[in-house]
C-alpha cells in the first residue's frame, strides 16, 4: 500500500508575510488529510522561516533544485548537504522549468538526483513529454529516456528513496491537465519499466502526478490505480485550493 504524497511547488513565489498565512491557514487544516503525506517546496531563502513554522507539524517541506556538487567554487548553488542543515526531507530534480530553460540535462539531473541521496534527502524526480513530444507518439519514449538516466546512474534500488513525478510540460501551468486516463496510461508504463527491473521495488515507489491539478480534478486524477498523489504548482500557493487537494488524496 502506498501512501499517498501531495507536494506543492511554490516556484519562484512567496514573501515572509504571505508564507506565514498560508502555512498558518495549512496547519490549521492539516488533521483533515491525516494519513496522507504532505510538503511544501519553497524557495531557498525561506527554508528557515519555514522550517519555524512546519517544524513539529505533519507537512514536510523541501527544495526545488540543488547542485550535483558537494562544496566549492559553484556561485549561486546550493548543496544538499545546506538544504539537510534545514531540514528538508525532500528536493525537487529535473523539473521541466529546470530542464527548459536552465539547460539541465538527463545526465546533470542524474548527478543531481545522486547528491540529493547523498546528503540524505528524498529526491522527487520529475519526468514528461513537451506537446509535440505527445503529438509525435513519443510520450513513452521521453519518460523512458529520463528514468533510465537516473537509474543506469543510481541503480533501481535507490528509488526506495525517492518520488518519481509525472509531469507533462504540456499541463503545466497551463490550466490543461492530463486526463485521468492519460496519466494513468503513463503512470503504469513508467511503473512498468521500473517493474522490468525490479519488480517489489516498482510497487513501491510513489509516481505523483502534476500538471494544473486543482481541488476541482485531484479526486478523478488520484483515483487511478498508479497516481498516488500529486505535485502541485500554482493551486499550492492557495490554502483552501492545496488543502482541498490533501484531502481529495484522502479520500482515494
Ligand atoms: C509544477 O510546477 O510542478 C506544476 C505542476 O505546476 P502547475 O500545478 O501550476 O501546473
Amino acid at each position: 500500500m502506498r501512501t499517498k504524497l501531495v507536494a506543492g511547488n511554490w516556484k519562484m513565489h512567496g514573501g515572509l508575510a504571505a508564507n506565514r498565512e498560508l502555512l498558518d491557514a495549512l496547519k490549521a487544516a492539516s488533521a483533515d488529510w491525516s494519513g496522507v503525506e504532505s510538503a511544501v517546496c519553497v524557495p531557498f531563502p525561506y527554508l528557515h522561516q519555514v522550517r519555524e513554522l512546519l517544524r513539529g507539524t505533519p507537512i514536510a517541506w523541501g527544495a526545488q533544485n540543488l547542485s550535483e556538487h558537494e562544496a566549492g567554487a559553484y556561485t549561486g548553488e546550493v548543496s544538499g548537504a545546506m538544504l539537510r542543515d534545514f531540514e528538508c526531507r525532500y528536493v525537487i530534480v529535473g523539473h521541466s522549468e529546470r530542464r527548459r530553460l536552465y539547460g539541465e540535462q538527463d545526465a546533470q539531473v542524474a548527478a543531481k538526483f545522486a547528491a540529493a541521496q547523498r546528503a540524505g534527502l528524498v529526491p522527487i524526480l520529475c519526468v514528461g513529454e513537451t506537446l509535440e513530444e505527445r503529438e509525435q507518439g513519443a510520450t513513452e519514449a521521453v519518460v523512458a529516456r529520463q528514468l533510465d538516466a537516473v537509474l543506469d546512474t543510481a541503480g533501481v534500488a535507490a528509488l526506495r528513496n525517492a518520488v518519481l513525478a509525472y509531469e507533462p510540460v504540456w499541463a503545466i501551468g497551463t490550466g490543461r491537465t492530463a486526463t485521468p486516463e492519460q496519466a494513468q496510461a503513463v503512470h503504469r508504463y513508467l511503473r512498468e519499466r521500473i517493474a522490468g527491473r525490479d519488480a517489489e521495488i516498482a510497487q513501491e515507489v510513489r509516481i505523483l502526478y502534476g500538471g494544473s491539478v486543482k481541488a476541482g480534478n485531484a479526486a478523478q486524477l488520484f483515483a487511478m490505480p498508479d497516481v498516488d498523489g500529486g505535485l502541485i504548482g500554482g493551486a499550492s500557493l492557495i490554502a483552501e485550493e492545496f488543502a482541498a487537494i490533501c484531502k481529495a488524496a484522502k479520500a482515494e
